[in-house]
């Protein structure tokens, strides 16, 4: 199978190709140049365990890669995550399922693409002998993540920056008590942001990005978001045939990934009724969906903060199809939206979604409600996609994360805090952490001096 960018300007790639690369040549982002039809394997798809669904789902496009090898890889994803179901789909009433995304190593639905992603960057290394030195920066679930997927990973190299002091503890144990040689988290003094714009100085200097073999692990990485896709499908068949078409995903949403990975199945012919988008106070693509304007605004830190983010960087992918694949108009958009910060589109038509936004106070009444209502404790991040939700609509409900995640919500609204083993077990290992200066020089001799080791 072949894969294009949404921007038209750089070569078809292939499976492996595109998962190495991440961001095209062209700044665009692949998608596969044409979809398979699932229509005809759903029936034997039915009862299949979650890894050999996303083997068979997988298949369909990896086809450079050796199957034997990728159902390794995927099978020692999901063999990590604490329940055989992998994606338990709980019902919490009449018409409304929960689907738990958060039973993986950090307790976040983000371990479903990035255990798989560590593995096959190690059989890519393993095939081609060309080790990976992977740099990132992060404000805390994603770098906790992708830590977890590539620790112990052969000819893999991990540095995460992440502002000293500004992450949460539970966070940074999660990054630095892995115990992990190829693993180095740098506590940089400094926001985000910095930490953000030195990681994008560093890739700008192609010479040094070729010399370590650098590549990044952030969302926009075409096998997260296939990876993505197969949970959509484990609970779109587990519904049973008189729900399917009738139910509606609700997804708490940040960058687009992980709602889009769901609508690509419709482009695969797997009828679902529609895609909710639940926003936090953060609510560019709500405003989007009501009105038609894609516009950037300023961030303000929320309780979920793992959806507190500016632009949807994944929203060029559906973009791509508004357009009717036009990779010319999606480019004039782009620059537009450069230049200016915002795009208005006329009659705005992304038939199959909706959306809501929460604000802070909101989670917090939501996480209470639905608690006192359904017997049943809801992550801030998951707590916005029960905002308006109507309670005759049949509704799978995607659980981001686990509660446990973040104590101090619940401190705050004064509930009892949730516990996880899983974070408990990090209290009794020692951290380690690189304190190390955010200019582009201290970072860039670091990464070259452990390299050296
Ligand atoms: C990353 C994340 C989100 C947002 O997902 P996107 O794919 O960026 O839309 C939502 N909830 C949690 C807990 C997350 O970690």
């Amino acid at each position: 199978m072949e894969f294009i960018s949404t921007r038209g300007f750089s070569d078809s790639v292939s499976f492996t190709e595109a998962v190495s690369q991440g961001l095209a040549p062209d700044g665009g982002l692949y998608l596969p140049l044409e979809f398979p039809d699932l229509t005809p394997f759903l029936g034997t798809w039915e009862n299949l365990p979650y890894e050999q669904l996303c083997f068979e789902f997988f298949k369909l496009f990896a086809t450079d890669m050796d199957p034997s090898i990728l159902q390794d890889c995927i099978e020692r994803a999901y063999r990590k995550f604490s329940v055989p179901e992998v994606a338990p789909l709980v019902p919490i009433t009449e018409k409304w399922k929960v689907l738990e995304l958060f039973h993986g190593p950090t307790l976040a639905f983000k371990d479903f693409a990035l255990q798989l992603l560590g593995n096959l960057y190690e059989a890519q290394i393993a095939r081609d002998g060309k080790n990976l030195t992977i740099l990132g920066a992060t404000s805390g679930d994603t770098g906790a993540a992708a830590i977890s997927g590539l620790v112990g990973k052969k000819g893999v190299e991990v540095f995460i920056l992440y502002p000293n002091g500004k992450v949460s503890p539970l966070q940074e144990r999660q990054m630095t008590c892995t115990e992990a040689s190829n693993v180095y988290p740098l506590a940089i003094e400094g926001t985000f942001d910095d930490a953000q714009k030195t990681v994008k100085e560093i890739f700008a200097d192609l010479s040094f990005r070729e010399e370590v073999g650098l590549s990044a692990v952030n969302s926009i990485n075409l096998a997260r978001i296939l990876a993505q896709s197969v949970y959509y499908l484990y609970a779109w068949l587990r519904l049973g045939p008189d729900l399917r078409e009738s139910t509606s995903f609700v997804v708490p949403t940040g960058n687009f990934g992980n709602v889009f990975a769901g609508w690509l199945l419709t482009k695969m012919n797997v009828p679902v009724h529609e895609f909710r988008v639940a926003t936090n106070q953060n609510d560019v693509l709500h405003r989007l969906f009501n009105s038609g304007e894609y516009s950037l605004s300023e961030v303000s830190p929320s309780l979920a903060p793992s959806m507190d983010i500016q632009v949807a960087s994944n929203f060029e992918r559906l973009l791509y199809f508004m357009v009717n694949k036009d990779s010319v108009e999606v480019r004039e958009i782009m620059d537009t939206f450069r230049q200016h910060g915002r795009y208005c589109f006329e009659d705005f038509t992304a038939g199959g979604f909706s959306s809501c936004r929460a604000t802070d106070v909101e989670i917090s009444e939501l996480i209470h409600k639905v608690w006192k209502n359904h017997n049943y404790l809801v992550d801030p991040h998951t707590a916005c996609a029960f905002k308006d939700l109507d309670p005759s609509q049949d509704s799978v409900i995607l659980a981001t994360a686990h509660p446990a995640k973040f104590p101090s919500v619940y401190e705050k609204v004064q509930m009892e805090i949730p516990k996880s083993p899983i974070l408990e077990s990090l209290l009794s290992i020692e951290p380690t952490k690189y304190e190390v200066g955010v200019d582009t020089d201290s970072v860039r001799s670091f990464i070259l001096d452990k390299l050296a080791k």
